[in-house]
C-alpha cells in the first residue's frame, strides 16, 4: 500500500503530537538477575545458563544485589522516590525465547518511581517526567535462518540461545510527553541521549544501542488542538539515535494520512525499519490484562533500608548536563561552541587531551579538525579513530616545543591514527622534526642561491618579493621541515638585502 504522506510542517500545523519513551537498558553486573551465570556479551550460544535461567522445574531465583543497587542509582539519578517496599511480578506470557512461559518482572509495585529528566532542545530545557524505573530479567534472543532478511518469514528454521535469558535488565518509562509540537522527533532524541550519558556516567551499563545493552520503545499519538490524545502506537526496539528521531517523524507523517483520510489508528506495535525509515505493523497491542501479572511467589518482597538509599544518593557522581556546564564555562566556550563539541562526540575526548595537558583551545582544534575530519571520512566514532588523548596531548607538546610545525604535526598524527607509535616516535622514525640548526639551514639556502642565480638576482636588485620561490626551493630540499619565516630572514641575510 503506497499513500502519499502529507509534509512534516502540515502535519504539526493541523495535529498536536504526544510521545513517551520506553527504554530498557541491560545491567552491566557480573552474574544474571536471579543465578550466578556469567553476563558478559558473544559467548558460545547456550554456554551461559543453568537451571534457573533455563526456567528447570524446581530451581528457584535469587535476586541479584548488585542490580537493584544500580536500579536504585539510576531511579536516584533520575529525581525518582525509592519504594521502602516492593514486590517482584510474575508477567505470563509464551515466547519460545522464554522458557519459563513468564518473565519476573514488576508491575504495580515498581523500584522507583515519579522522577525527571531535563534535556536541552534547541539552547531550551524540556522537563521529561519519569513515570517508573522497574527492574526485571531480559529473554533469550531467537535467530531465524535461511531466509533473506533474518525475520521469521522465509526462514527455514529458528535456533534459540538462552545465553541472554536472565540477564538484569531495567525499564525506564516516561510519562506521556505533550506539548513539544514540531520538535516531537528532537526531544524523543535528546531524551535518549541524555538518558543513555546519565547511566553511562553511574557505570552501571556500557549503554552501547548498537549492541543491543540499550534498547528504546517510541510511543506516539495526534489529536486535534483542544481534543483528547489520539490513540498511540508503540515502535519497537529502535537501535540508534538518529532512529529514535526518525521513527518519531515517520509515525508522525504515517498517522496524519491515516487520519486526514478519516481512518483510525490501530493501537499496535510497529516495527521500524532502518534502511526506508518507516514502520510496518507488528502485533495489535496486548494491555496489561492479557499478561496476568501477579505477584512473583518465589521471591522475598524487597525492601531498600532508606538509609542505604541515603548513602547511595550521597554518593551519586556528578551528572552529564552538571558536568558540561561546568567543563563549559572551565573552557571559555560559547553555547554554539559548546554544542559542535557535543555533536562531535568530543567532550570526554577533549576533557582526557587537557587532563594530559594540552590546553583546552588546543584540544579542541585537533578533535575538532583533523580527526573529525578523518572519523568522518572513515565512517567512525571519534573515539574509534586511533588517536588517545594522551597522544593528542603529546603532539601538541612537540608544537609548543617548536619541534613540529601545524603541516609536520597532522602528518605525524596520520601515522598515529595509522598505528605507527607515539607522536614523538613517529616524528623521529619518520624524520619529520622542525630543522632548527641554521647551520644546516643556511647551507640550504646557499645552495639554492647558487642552483637559482637569475632569481637571486632580482631580489639582490631590490625585488624582494622574488624571494619567495627561493624559500620554496628551501622547502623543499628540507621536506617542509624548516620555518619558513626563517628561511625567508636567511636567504635575505645572505642576498644582503634588508627585510
Ligand atoms: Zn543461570
Amino acid at each position: 500500500m503506497t499513500t502519499t504522506l502529507p509534509a512534516y510542517d502540515e502535519v504539526v500545523a493541523r495535529y498536536e503530537p504526544v510521545i513517551g519513551l520506553e527504554t530498557h537498558v541491560e545491567l552491566g553486573t557480573n552474574t544474571k538477575m536471579f543465578c550466578g551465570c556469567p553476563t558478559d556479551f558473544g559467548g558460545e550460544p547456550n554456554t551461559r545458563v543453568c537451571p534457573v535461567c533455563l526456567g528447570l522445574p524446581g530451581s528457584l531465583p535469587v535476586a541479584n544485589k548488585a542490580a537493584i543497587e544500580a536500579t536504585i542509582r539510576i531511579g536516584l539519578a533520575l529525581n525518582c522516590s525509592i519504594a521502602t517496599w516492593c514486590r517482584f511480578a510474575r508477567k505470563n506470557y509464551f515466547y519460545p525465547d522464554m522458557p519459563k512461559n513468564f518473565q519476573i518482572s514488576q508491575y504495580d509495585e515498581p523500584l522507583c518511581v515519579d522522577g525527571y529528566l531535563d534535556v536541552e532542545v534547541n539552547g531550551e530545557t524540556v522537563r521529561i517526567g519519569i513515570e517508573r524505573v522497574h527492574l526485571e530479567e531480559d529473554t533469550g534472543k531467537t535467530l531465524h535462518v535461511g531466509g533473506a532478511t533474518g525475520r521469521i518469514h522465509g526462514a527455514t528454521e529458528s535456533l534459540v540461545d538462552y545465553n541472554r535469558a536472565g540477564i538484569p535488565l531495567v525499564e525506564i518509562v516516561t510519562k506521556p510527553i505533550p506539548g513539544t509540537a514540531a520538535l516531537a522527533p528532537e526531544v524523543a532524541r535528546a531524551y535518549v541521549t541524555e538518558l543513555r550519558d546519565v547511566i553511562r556516567s553511574l557505570g552501571v551499563s556500557d549503554v552501547r544501542m548498537e549492541e543491543g545493552s540499550l534498547r528504546c520503545d517510541v510511543n506516539t499519538s495526534l489529536n486535534l488542538p483542544g481534543q483528547e490524545w489520539g490513540t498511540r502506537t508503540e515502535t519497537k526496539n529502535v537501535n540508534s539515535l538518529r532512529s529514535v528521531e526518525r521513527a518519531v517523524r515517520s509515525e508522525m507523517l504515517r498517522q496524519a494520512a491515516v487520519l486526514d483520510a478519516g481512518g483510525r489508528i490501530t493501537q499496535e506495535t510497529r516495527h521500524f525499519h532502518e534502511d526506508t525509515g518507516d514502520t510496518t505493523p507488528g502485533r495489535s497491542k496486548e494491555t496489561a490484562t492479557d499478561y496476568r501479572y501477579f505477584p512473583e511467589p518465589d521471591l522475598v518482597p524487597l525492601a531498600p533500608d532508606p538509609a542505604w538509599v541515603a548513602e547511595l544518593k550521597a554518593a551519586l557522581p556528578e551528572l552529564p548536563r552538571l558536568h558540561r556546564r561546568r567543563l563549559q564555562q572551565a573552557w571559555g566556550l560559547s553555547d554554539a561552541d559548546m554544542q559542535s563539541v557535543l555533536n562531535a562526540g568530543a567532550v570526554e575526548l577533549i576533557e582526557a587531551t587537557v587532563a594530559a595537558g594540552a590546553t583546552p583551545a588546543a584540544a579542541r582544534k585537533w578533535w575538532l579538525g583533523e580527526l573529525s575530519r578523518r572519523a568522518n571520512e572513515s565512517g567512525v566514532e571519534l573515539a574509534d579513530i586511533g588517536a588517545t588523548p594522551a597522544q593528542v596531548a603529546e603532539l601538541q607538546g612537540l608544537v609548543d616545543a617548536g619541534k613540529l610545525n601545524d603541516k609536520l604535526a597532522r602528518t605525524v598524527l596520520e601515522g598515529v591514527v595509522a598505528g605507527e607509535g607515539s607522536p614523538t616516535e613517529i616524528m623521529t622514525n619518520r624524520r619529520l622534526e622542525v630543522v632548527s640548526d641554521t647551520g644546516a639551514l643556511t647551507a640550504a639556502v646557499d645552495e639554492a642561491i647558487a642552483a637559482n642565480p637569475a632569481i637571486a638576482d632580482k631580489v639582490r636588485s631590490g625585488k624582494v618579493a622574488a624571494a619567495g620561490a627561493l624559500v620554496g626551493a628551501v622547502m623543499k630540499t628540507t621536506r617542509g621541515q624548516a620555518d619558513a619565516q626563517t628561511v625567508r630572514t636567511l636567504i635575505l641575510e645572505r642576498l644582503g638585502v634588508s627585510a
